[in-house]
């Protein structure tokens, strides 16, 4: 209780948002959040919606609850951010969960407020459809931009489980710790599956993911700012490069260029960068069908490894 206190006292003091610690679920990595709403929510004749491109494991868990995973799609045009009507032209009675994820993996895209709001008001007429609004990058934006959590929605929060935790906004990956907020109606359901799986976080665990929270804050602020000088760094000197275009990142730490104007498909460029550069981009269809066209460079590694990296891909784009 003590740290489920300490992180609705964190959406307090970051977001200004009234988080009742009932409805904390502390797990094991954000992924368990993930997994938990799939599995209450998720069965044969049900349908799941989630970004594409988007996150794979959405798609991956989906398809393991038994439910059929239905993507809807993700516009560059638009900055990656959802369009709600391409949302609720996929909703019917069988949907259960709808996936959003801001700012995005793998495109960096983030939710527009008024998108949101046609969406609460478009699910009025699904009340059995919940919401998981994946937000692991919630305090990583650029540009001054601040996070719009879905909690801000009152229309929402009875339907709406929020993903956050320790792995990003901490750099906390390898402790493995995450939260749910979740609606009271399904907390018990939620904390049913934590008892039957894990019980709980290692006790250890829990003390430094409070510390991280009530602790000195300022290198969550320092590293902020280094991402952003990464992401400006990258996105200038992708667009100089011939048959690349580059999307500009809102938020968390990815560039998802699109490659379409270099003439090969995204796979390809993937491996032809790994084997010849020994440079790690991931193909933007491992992120779904509507990846295509498109690879994801992280910027979570040194500012001397990317310039490296992105000076070898300006020779390759050169001699192609
Ligand atoms: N959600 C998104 C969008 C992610 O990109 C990731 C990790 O890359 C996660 C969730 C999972 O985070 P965790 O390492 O805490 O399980």
């Amino acid at each position: 209780m003590e740290l489920r206190s300490g992180v609705a006292a964190y959406y307090e003091r970051c977001f200004g948002l009234d988080v009742d610690p009932e409805s904390v679920l502390v797990v094991p990595g954000g992924k368990v959040t993930m997994a938990f709403a799939m599995l209450l929510l998720g069965e044969s004749g049900r349908e799941i919606l989630y970004p594409d491109p988007g996150f794979p494991i959405y798609r991956s868990m989906a398809g393991y609850s038994g439910a059929r995973a239905v993507p809807y799609a993700l516009h560059e045009e638009m900055g990656f951010s959802f369009k709600a009507e391409d949302i609720l032209a996929r909703v019917n009675d069988n949907t259960r969960l709808i996936i959003l994820n801001s700012p995005g993996n793998p495109t960096g895209g983030s939710n527009v407020e008024a998108e949101v709001e046609v969406l609460a008001r478009g699910l009025e007429s699904f009340p059995n459809c919940a919401v998981l609004s994946d937000e692991i990058y919630s305090r990583l934006y650029f540009d001054g931009e601040s996070h719009l959590s879905l909690l801000q929605f009152e229309a929402l929060r009875e339907r709406l489980i929020v993903l956050d935790g320790w792995s990003k906004t901490y750099a906390m990956t390898g402790w493995r710790l995450g939260w749910g907020i979740w609606p009271i109606s399904m907390i018990g359901a939620a904390t049913k599956l934590a008892i039957n799986i894990h019980s709980c976080v290692n006790a250890p665990a829990q003390a430094a993911a409070l510390a991280a929270l009530e602790g000195p804050q300022d290198d969550v602020e320092t590293m902020r700012m280094a991402f952003q000088a990464r992401r400006d760094f990258i996105h200038a000197r992708l667009n100089a490069m011939p048959g690349i275009t580059a999307a500009r990142p809102k938020g968390a730490f990815y560039a998802f260029p699109n490659i379409s104007g270099l003439g090969l498909s995204a796979e390809q460029v993937q491996d032809q960068w790994l084997e010849e550069l020994n440079v790690a981009a991931i193909a933007g269809t491992s992120f779904g069908a509507a990846g295509e066209g498109y690879v994801r460079l992280s910027f979570a590694n040194s500012a001397g490894n990317i310039e490296e990296a992105l000076d070898r891909i300006e020779g390759w784009v050169k001699r192609l």
